[in-house]
């Protein structure tokens, strides 16, 4: 069995959204506060790095490495986690430079991370550059691929299932905002060994779904052959929505503007730009073309990702209507 240190306040609230159920005439919604994990401001990748800190850990490590946006709310946790626990930190993040660190990135700054700036393009080889320069120079360095998306970073979401099962709402779906896909992995793993009988739904960021979801599949596939289970989930069953990520990774549309805004005004929630503002645009635009029924229950899962309202060109653009 895979170890795991305690990294995230759990189990993570789930609160009914009474007013924004009522303005839209149903279905029952309901949200999954993953934005308040704790750590370093919380979000969905504490989950997994409860596992890959345990196997950096047993491994000997003594710096963590991995790579993402400049707004990268895993990297921003990464950089926690290593904090908690004494290890050093190295991002490799894609994108220019910002004159002031704003939102994640100055966060980042704040526990101590050490950062490096790339090119979307060269991002993997860069962070492999970086790991080997770091085992030469005696640091230990374990690797923690883009958005901690291997078959122990999956576990996170596994492991969150069993929570949510424990919870009682039992959901008709499940919407979340999927993007390296080890979250979508997890939940559909955990959804099969607790006997989740409702759907899992994710809104794509950023790819066309195929092929996404026989990405997820195969990551699930893998994962289970970690653990010894002897079934496999089908690309078929990873349900994935690509219709909202048109705009590409990261650019603000008049869609998740409006969500942002909706869920503030009439829930008190806050939602992130990047993530949980196009799945929450996606789950509004389901809403309103009729695809859930009016009594099902529909769970937003939010991932986190708040700390990237307050980075320019979200922190303005998101007050431009
Ligand atoms: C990383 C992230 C996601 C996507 O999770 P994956 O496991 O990469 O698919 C969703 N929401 C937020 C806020 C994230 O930071």
């Amino acid at each position: 069995m895979i170890e795991r240190v305690p990294l995230a306040h759990l189990p993570t609230p789930i609160e009914a959204l009474p007013r924004l159920s009522r303005l839209l005439g149903g279905p029952q919604l309901f949200i999954k506060r993953d934005d308040l994990t704790g750590l370093g401001m919380g979000g969905n990748k504490t989950r997994k790095l409860e596992y890959l800190a345990a196997d950096a850990l047993a491994e000997g490590a003594k710096t963590l490495i991995t790579t993402g946006a400049v707004q990268s709310n895993h990297c921003r946790q990464v950089a926690a986690a290593a904090a908690k626990l004494g290890l050093d930190c190295q991002l490799i993040l894609a994108g220019n430079e910002p004159g002031k660190a704003q939102g994640n990135l100055l966060l980042d700054k704040l526990s101590g991370a050490q950062v490096f700036f790339t090119t979307k393009a060269n991002r993997d080889q860069e962070l492999q550059l970086r790991f080997q320069q770091a085992q030469r120079d005696g640091q230990k360095p374990y690797l923690i691929p883009y958005g901690g998306s291997n078959t122990i970073g999956a576990l996170g979401y596994l492991n969150a299932m069993r929570e949510l099962s424990e919870q009682k709402l039992e959901p008709d779906w499940i919407v979340f905002a999927t993007s390296s896909g080890g979250t979508q992995a997890g939940l559909i793993l955990g959804a099969h060994l607790t006997g989740f009988k409702g759907k899992i739904l994710g809104i794509s960021i950023e790819h066309s779904s195929d092929p996404f979801s026989a990405q997820i599949a195969d990551l699930a596939n893998k994962t289970v052959d970690e653990l010894g289970y002897d079934w496999s989930v089908t690309s078929r069953e990873v349900l994935i929505n690509d219709s909202y990520c048109q705009a590409g990774y990261g650019v603000l549309t008049s869609a998740e503007i409006e969500a942002v805004n909706l869920f503030a005004r009439t829930e008190g929630i806050l939602l992130d730009p990047v993530y949980t503002g196009r799945a929450a645009a996606g789950l509004l635009d389901l809403i309103r073309k009729g695809f859930f029924r009016p009594e099902e229950k529909v769970l937003l899962w939010h991932t986190g990702g708040t700390p990237a309202l307050f980075a320019e060109p979200y922190s303005q653009g998101l007050l431009d209507k």
